[in-house]
């Protein structure tokens, strides 16, 4: 039997970005004219003399936004940092839920707001009006300090602010006011130091920013939907690729794509709004079906969850056990090992007693609570 003590990762396989470094510039410089934004990023991170070369060669973002057909970025006197590499990031790499913080690789919803949901119900909570303030007393419109506040007004005749944004304003403009009064409070939120006359006039700064920046932010919403149709048209016919390949080379294509390279060049190529070549597949080739020989044999990749019906090698002995069955098979063959925690099952919320290490039995939180009160409290029978 094979035994895969580690999986096999990129590492060794692919070529790291460094070799950029050792081509002359101008073959370098041609061949980033054909990237993303998402990977200009990526390159820019890789080396200082990369970030360096990138900065100075503006028109390579202006090219790697044409590529995936994003308007060009504003130039602005105030707005935070809207350079064209902190747009890559903030429309490609993921980020934080704006309503619960959690990471998530889905790009913002709203672009005014600069709003990015995790799931339907975050989503939910960031359209309603606990996150959404419809200023029917026209409050913020020319408000001496708020008139730089993003406001939207697509789905109702009054203007639209974020409470966010307005919950910021108003502790910046509490902390100015602070300063001024020589008080040593500062907001724990991190914000500038400035003095009300300094805040006074960054406002002015944002107020005439914001139609410029709000325009950017309605062409970015409409580059957007533009962008998951032609995304959808890029991934039907990168699948469509993958199952042919696949077929060919005998392998079963739900299994390459879950390989983590093929997750990977998958997710990257339809994201790029490229096709999948054969070359492409070639040069993969060989990591993905070592990957996918090793899922195959029950050994997955640090941090993959398996299904239910996926087939895991077990941490305790040599025997393939269906996801599904694992905790029972821990049951019954290792009693000394807990069968809450094995790698790659995903945690449940029900639990198996501790104290009965022979029993197959879940339990709710609650219900657990029951069941040592019930089986193995000492305390019940001490009353009786
Ligand atoms: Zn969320
Ligand atoms: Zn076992
Ligand atoms: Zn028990």
């Amino acid at each position: 039997m094979a035994h895969h003590s580690e999986f096999p990762s990129s590492d060794i396989y692919t070529v790291p970005f460094y070799v950029f470094n050792r081509f002359p510039a101008d073959i370098g410089l041609a061949i980033m004219t054909h990237c993303s934004p998402h990977d200009l990023v990526q390159l820019q991170m890789t080396s200082r003399s990369l970030y360096a070369f990138l900065g100075t060669h503006k028109h390579l973002w202006a090219a790697a936004q044409a590529n995936v057909g994003l308007p060009p970025v504003p130039i602005v006197e105030a707005g935070g940092n809207r350079s064209a590499a902190a747009c890559a990031v903030f429309i490609f790499t993921g980020g934080a839920c704006t309503w619960c913080s959690k990471f998530t690789p889905a790009q913002p919803f709203s672009f005014v707001f600069r709003f990015r949901a995790c799931s339907p119900s975050c989503l939910k909570l960031l359209l309603s009006d606990v996150s959404l303030y419809v200023d029917k007393s026209k409050t913020y419109e020319d408000f001496s300090w708020g008139r730089w506040l993003p406001r939207s007004k697509l789905h109702s005749p009054f203007n639209v602010y974020s409470k966010r944004d307005i919950k910021y304003a108003d502790r910046e403009r509490q902390q100015a006011i602070n300063i001024d009064n020589h008080s040593s409070r500062r907001d724990p939120l991190g914000i500038p130091h400035r003095t009300v006359a300094q805040l006074n006039e960054m406002c002015l700064k944002r107020a005439r920013s914001r139609d410029a920046l709000t325009e950017h932010a309605l062409r970015l919403v409409s580059w957007q939907t533009e962008y998951f149709k032609l995304k959808a048209t890029v991934s039907r016919a990168n699948y469509d690729f993958i199952k042919l390949m696949s077929a060919v080379e005998g392998k079963k294509a739900q299994g390459i794509l879950r390989t983590p390279k093929g997750t990977a060049l998958f997710q990257a190529f339809n994201r790029d709004l490229t096709k999948l070549t054969f070359t492409v597949w070639l040069e993969n080739r060989a990591l993905m079906f070592a990957q996918l020989g090793c899922m195959l044999d029950g050994v997955f990749p640090v941090g993959a969850v398996g299904r239910p019906n996926d087939k895991l090698r077990c941490s305790y002995c040599p025997r393939l056990i269906k996801v599904k069955g694992m905790a029972d098979h821990v049951v019954d063959k290792h009693p000394d090992h807990d069968p809450d925690t094995i790698p790659f099952i995903q945690k449940r919320d029900e639990k198996h007693c501790p104290e009965c290490p022979s029993s197959k039995r879940l339990y709710t939180k609650r219900g657990l609570k029951d069941h040592k009160l019930n089986k193995h409290s000492t305390i019940l029978l001490s009353k009786e």
